[in-house]
């Protein structure tokens, strides 16, 4: 989902073998930050609710907010983080314009996902921006037996028009005072004392052109927020707090495959790997992360390195550990190098996109992509595909993987 790029010549030659020169770098919303909050209210509560529900608090501050239309505004979010469909940002009953479900879209995912926890949606305030615009503050906190921690702190925005309150997402309100500039199909929008290196602009545009053609789609037109560290792409989705806002690595970045934008977190203005996300969501819903992590990777690089440097790096560590187990691939993460995490599903992922590549050519994805997220859907596509069996991932990887040397 993650990830950044470089400048850099990419050409596809005709037998589809590689990509060249590209540098991508990835951040991972990964694991919740277990920041024991001091002082929290919430612990001692036994009987959570069953269903998935959030239980909304309201800061004491905002109970005294008696005036309009503060109260107005409030209720009205009220309503709408009780109906828990954050996607439907977009709705018509919330008069929101465009579908910009960050911050919303990481919240949905974690309520929905944590069965076994509790989550409180804190509202810690309210201000007023100007005369027509108001910002609220809010905290998602979140329980399990023995651990309370804040998951998200985060902004949205409420306008009035006329009679209507409208909500506006941070990215929203970011494109309206950041630079802007296009460059072909590409909106880009970068900060006010930041620059647009034009070369790189004009490069990517053309390598936008070149996906879409090996995809057989039109060029996807998209928005391109550049951020110059991976935090600063959290800033502008609206997290004041974010588990994965502080990680030591500051490059990356993140694709929204649903609004068509790239959060690039490298200060640059390509990022290869995440344009690759949109065109493979685009023609292929429901495909297995391993397949899309690894096309991504094969097309466009991560961490601003090409996938041939990520086999080599797999290569140097399949020989480290002669008794390591690749076939289970439910239980394979990441291993390290000198500077990154590398995480399987990208480099393991790439291998087997350039083998089926290779072997049956690009539109040969058709049976691979969109066929199944389960893992049992990635083992029966790769026997079908490639011939190898679960039980034979672990010969294979090391022998394919053997051809990358330094
Ligand atoms: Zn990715």
């Amino acid at each position: 989902m993650l990830s950044t790029y470089i400048p850099s010549i990419i050409k596809f030659n005709e037998k589809e073998k590689s990509t060249k020169n590209m540098k991508e770098d990835h951040f991972y919303i990964v694991i919740l930050i277990l920041l024991l909050i001091s002082g929290c209210s919430y612990s001692g509560k036994e009987n959570h609710p069953k269903n998935k529900d959030i239980e909304i608090h309201f800061s004491p501050n905002i109970r005294n907010a008696k005036n309009n239309p503060e109260q107005k505004i409030l209720k009205k979010w009220e309503s709408f983080l009780h109906k828990n469909r954050y996607y439907e940002w977009d709705s018509e009953d919330l008069v929101c314009s465009m579908k910009m479900p960050y911050p919303m879209m990481p919240l949905q995912e974690v309520i929905n996902k944590d069965v076994l926890v509790h989550h409180y949606m804190n509202i810690l305030g309210i201000y007023p921006i100007d005369s027509n615009l108001y910002c609220i503050k809010n905290s998602l906190i979140t329980q399990n037996t023995d651990t309370i921690y804040p998951a998200y702190q985060f902004s949205v925005f409420a306008k009035l028009e006329y009679k209507n309150i409208r909500f506006i997402s941070n990215p929203q309100l970011v494109k309206t005072k950041w630079q802007h500039q296009k460059v072909g199909n590409i909106d880009y929008y970068y900060d006010c004392n930041d620059d647009l290196n034009m070369k790189d602009a004009i490069y990517f545009d053309r390598f936008n052109d070149e996906l879409a053609a090996k995809f057989g789609l039109e060029p996807i037109e998209f928005d391109y927020f550049q951020c110059k560290y991976s935090r600063n792409v959290f800033d502008v989705q609206g997290f004041d707090l974010h588990p994965g806002k502080y990680f030591s690595n500051q490059t990356g970045g993140m694709a929204d495959t649903y609004n068509h934008i790239i959060y690039a977190g490298n200060g640059k203005a390509i990022y290869t790997h995440e344009l690759v996300h949109l065109y493979s969501m685009q023609r292929w819903k429901n495909s297995h992360i391993w397949f899309d992590e690894g096309l991504a990777t094969y097309l466009g690089g991560s961490r601003e390195l090409p996938f041939e440097w990520h086999l080599t790096e797999l290569n140097k560590f399949a020989k480290a550990y002669p008794d390591y187990q690749f076939s289970d691939i439910d239980t394979l993460l990441y291993f390290k190098n000198d500077s990154f995490d590398l995480q399987f599903k990208y480099n393991i992922g790439a291998l087997v996109i350039k083998e089926i590549i290779e072997k049956h050519g690009f539109e040969y994805l058709d049976n691979v992509m969109g066929q199944g997220k389960e893992t049992e859907d990635f083992y029966r596509i790769l026997e079908k595909s490639l011939g190898v069996k679960k039980e034979d991932i672990d010969d294979w990887v090391r022998k394919k993987v053997a051809l990358f040397r330094e």
